[in-house]
């Protein structure tokens, strides 16, 4: 390997080692990072934009590489991490550690790695005459919802000259992934009646009546399973929705006065999960509700959504497409797990893949790691992307 690379790798690993450092569990704040980066980027005569939540807390930084008035491609990449509370990591979690070729701590993969990349070739990039810009967004609360992204994703939007592509850096092995589903997560509350139960049929029963609720989106679910749509491209090839907690009354011999589920539907992109939600709401207030409000007043459901993120489409027709199928050909398929993609296609109109080193596998585990030459591969293909963009 030339010299040059060497000092590229050198410098994405001692960057990741960094980023790894700033212990930014979703419940943190990530600014200690975010400040981190800008002033890196500072010292490359690179500007950032802070985009801060509304507590001042966290944020996402956006920094452009590149000319103005064109458009770009956005390199994406989220700042937070699931927790490390596992017991079984073998060193710190929030302490880069080399062990036979991979670098183990949390977010290594998911997706520390991708913004050291990134954030490694600025020293090349700055003295690259490109043609084109590359906008680093880095962003927070992804973990928990792909809540931060969203600002970030209007801010582009609105730009004079949006990205005409975003690189969603999610460890996928470099390998080009061009979909992914949407998810709609919602928590019911069933508010019912209290009584001894002995008396039971004078009460309005809430678990019943959530249970009743239950056996409706299991048979929606049902529905999804038999009649799609489908897409084969999906290794669950339907949108798939379920119940996911429940808790409900107070002794066994009272009848439940209050109970409490979540469910959620993780959907096909083209699938419209909230016409799902709002059909769904609408029958059971028809039916369950109206039966419940019959037998007593100030009893009922009530909806509340927990989140929710778009599904990422297929983009492998749009013409800046063709800046990664230059370097990667092959399309690998796509995906079940959440991503900022989703965001930047459907809120930002941004055509958007995933793409970026690590695997998943190794994502919200103990001992997460990537391996080295992951990292290798990520650096190849931002050099080889970037070249593209250098102005003949
Ligand atoms: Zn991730």
């Amino acid at each position: 390997m030339s010299k040059p690379n060497m000092s590229r790798l050198h410098n994405a690993i001692d960057l990741l080692g960094k980023l790894v450092a700033f212990d930014t569990t979703s419940k943190n704040s990530n600014l200690g990072l975010i400040h981190f980066v800008r002033d890196y980027l500072a010292e490359y005569g690179i500007e950032s934009i802070l985009i801060h939540d509304e507590t001042g807390q966290k944020a996402n930084l956006l920094a452009t590489i590149g000319p103005k008035g064109v458009p770009g491609i956005a390199l994406s990449g989220h700042t937070d991490v699931v927790p490390a509370l596992e017991t079984t990591w073998e060193s710190p979690a929030f302490e880069l550690t080399e062990r036979d070729g991979k670098l183990y701590g949390r977010g290594a993969a998911d997706m520390k790695g991708f913004s050291a990349c990134a954030l490694a070739m600025i020293p090349e990039l700055v003295k690259r005459d490109l043609e084109i810009p590359f906008h680093l967004c880095l962003s927070y609360d992804e973990e928990v919802g792909c809540i931060g992204v969203g600002s970030m994703v209007d801010h582009l939007a609105a730009m004079d000259t949006p990205p005409r592509l975003a690189v969603i850096g999610e460890p996928t092995n470099m390998k080009v992934i061009n979909g992914q589903k949407g998810k709609y997560s919602m928590r019911v509350g069933v508010t019912g009646t209290a009584g001894h139960s002995s008396f039971a049929p004078n009460h309005v029963n809430a678990i019943e009546y959530a249970s009743r609720a239950i056996n409706l989106i299991a048979e929606k679910a049902r529905e999804f399973e038999e009649n799609g749509p489908f897409d084969e491209d999906f290794t669950v090839p339907h949108s798939t929705m379920l119940t996911t907690t429940i808790s409900g009354g107070t002794a066994t011999n009272v009848t439940p006065e209050y109970c409490e589920f979540t469910f959620e539907i993780r959907h096909l992109p083209e699938h419209d999960a909230e016409a799902v939600i709002a059909g769904l709401q609408a029958t059971i207030m028809d039916t369950l509700d109206a039966e419940m409000k019959a037998k007593a007043d100030d009893t009922g459901f009530s909806f509340e959504k927990i989140f929710s993120y778009p599904g990422m489409g297929d983009c492998t027709d749009a013409e800046a497409f063709s800046y990664v199928s230059n370097i990667i050909p092959e399309i690998s398929g796509k995906v079940s797990y959440g991503s900022e993609g989703g965001v930047f296609e459907k809120q930002g109109n941004i055509p958007s893949i995933i793409c970026g080193p690590g695997s998943i596998r190794q994502a919200h585990k103990p001992n997460e790691f990537i391996e080295i030459s992951q990292i290798e591969e990520c650096l190849e293909f931002l050099d080889a992307l970037t070249n593209q963009a250098i102005a003949a």
